[in-house]
């Protein structure tokens, strides 16, 4: 009998909420950089008699999230405690959701087969608090031989929304794209930073294998599912998903059995190993926080949140395709970010063709951040700069390579788009008459050796004549008619003694 081994696989993925202070207390989100545990107070720090009290905006943006991906958003939600023991964690739980979580069945799209999207459903999306961080190190000299772990607890309390999908996911790419999709959303919204290398998205994959006979379709055996943890960057996931898929594979052929268990990534080496069996598993004994009352989102918060909600990324992907024609990867790309996109249509709407700005956009602007490591917020042209400049070339007033200097003159010595092409020539069309033919001049003046080869006929196959009209070209930055410059050289070196 043929068959086949289909992923079955499932993401939690833990999204950092953009507030400035922690969920339950008013010390700073700030600790990338921070001075080990200086961002910490009572609440935070777990002392005995110290009082949570809950972070409105974070309930606000977890709405956010959870309406933009479809959820139903609960009216009354309670926040447990979630028992455990370990040292990033000072109070031994955490303050979480369990049973009744903000928000439960949602939808998140990626793009399926050819031009059909594929819908993946959310289970569910709550709140909870992050914990503190653990760092390892080798002995630094007091103790020979010795290992310190020290612990910093800035990042405790920082609020986190867990975001967890139904496993519909087929593949690592789809996992990647997923992800992609989720991390554009939360962007989107300034819900999150989104920055998986900071660790402000973690992702955490369920994945299984269903043995299905080929010829039926008809599940065989389904194979018992790992969780991966660790995984810090989109290729981190699609590699990590691949290995296990293969590591499963192995398993299964061989007649041996999986177990549920919890699997370390580990970037380096390309593996998971794995970290805890389900024997192994935590009782976490929820219940609920005495110390927090329930969260009602009342009708007013939840029609405050729905309006402010943007156009979503795929709608205006959607629109840049249909309403300015635009190739699905050049729409895909300017849509990635609220920013860039609105900065390409403040562009068009200056007027300028929805095409060559998209162009424009694409490179040259993308390029300079890109140089600068700056986002396009700092970016020093106005849009609708941008689009006048892009607009001289729709109506032909300006050659590509002359706007091309142009921009680089505003964007180098920080003119506006009038000083800039004053400091070029200016616009109007090409040089021609007088100005024209002074320039030629200059050029001859300045190559006499050339000027001398040519008049002693050894530029028998116009080389030569080329390379000075290429002068010209160069001096009037495009804005000339290389024919009328090749007669202007001919009758100035057959006027010359
Ligand atoms: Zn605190």
């Amino acid at each position: 009998m043929k068959y086949t081994y289909q992923p079955v696989i499932g993401l939690e993925i833990h999204v950092q909420l953009a507030t400035a202070t922690k969920i339950f207390c008013s010390c700073s989100t700030d600790y990338i950089g921070a001075e080990p545990n200086t961002n910490v107070c009572p609440v935070c720090l777990g002392l005995p008699g110290a009082l949570p009290v809950l972070n409105g905006k974070a309930v606000e943006l977890g709405i956010k999230a959870a309406m933009a991906l479809s959820c139903t958003v609960k009216d009354k939600t309670v926040f447990h405690r979630k028992n455990y023991f370990y040292p990033d964690l000072p109070k031994a739980y955490q303050i979480s959701q369990y049973d009744l979580p903000l928000a439960e069945g949602g939808e998140l799209f990626i793009s399926g087969d050819g031009d059909t999207l594929k819908r993946i459903r959310i289970t569910r999306l709550h709140l909870e608090e992050d914990a503190g961080k653990l760092v390892h190190s080798a002995a630094d000299g007091r103790l020979e031989g010795a290992e310190f772990s020290f612990v910093d607890y800035n990042r405790g309390g920082v609020p986190l929304a867990e975001i967890v999908s139904e496993p519909d996911l087929r593949s690592p790419g789809e996992a990647r794209e997923y992800v992609t999709s989720l991390r554009r959303l939360v962007r989107y919204l300034g819900v999150s930073d989104g920055d998986m290398e900071r660790g402000s998205m973690r992702v955490d994959a369920n994945i299984s294998l269903q043995k299905t006979d080929s010829a039926t379709g008809e599940i065989l055996y389904w194979g018992e599912r790992s969780e991966i943890k660790n995984m810090n960057s989109l290729r981190a996931i699609e590699r990590a998903l691949e290995y296990e898929i293969r590591r499963q594979i192995g398993v299964m052929e061989a007649g041996g059995a999986l177990e549920r268990e919890t699997r370390h990534w580990n970037d380096g080496e390309g593996t998971t190993t794995s970290m805890r069996s389900k024997e192994a598993a935590h009782d976490y004994r929820y219940f609920p926080d005495p110390d927090l009352p329930p969260i009602e989102a009342s009708p007013s918060l939840l029609e405050k949140v729905r309006s402010s909600l943007p156009e979503m990324p795929w709608v205006r992907e959607m629109r840049f395709r249909n309403e300015y024609l635009l190739p699905e990867a050049d729409a895909a790309l300017l849509a990635e970010t609220m920013p860039l996109a609105e900065y390409f249509e403040s562009c068009v709407r200056s007027g300028a063709s929805p095409a060559r700005v998209s162009n424009w956009v694409r490179t040259e602007v993308l390029r300079v951040l890109n140089e600068r490591s700056i986002s396009i917020d700092a970016f020093p042209m106005r849009p609708q700069e941008l689009g006048s400049l892009v607009r001289l070339v729709d109506e032909q007033k300006l050659s590509t390579t002359a706007a091309r200097e142009t921009f680089n003159a505003m964007i180098e010595k920080g003119l506006s788009l009038e000083k800039a092409l004053d400091a070029s020539g200016g616009v109007g069309g090409k040089l021609s008459g007088d100005a024209l033919a002074d320039t030629v001049r200059a050029v001859l003046a300045s190559a006499p050796d050339v000027v001398a080869e040519i008049l002693g006929s050894k530029d028998e196959k116009g080389k030569k004549k080329k390379f000075l009209i290429g002068l010209v070209m160069k001096e009037a930055r495009g804005q000339a008619d290389a024919a009328v410059v090749g007669e202007l050289i001919e009758k100035m070196l057959n006027a010359k003694p």
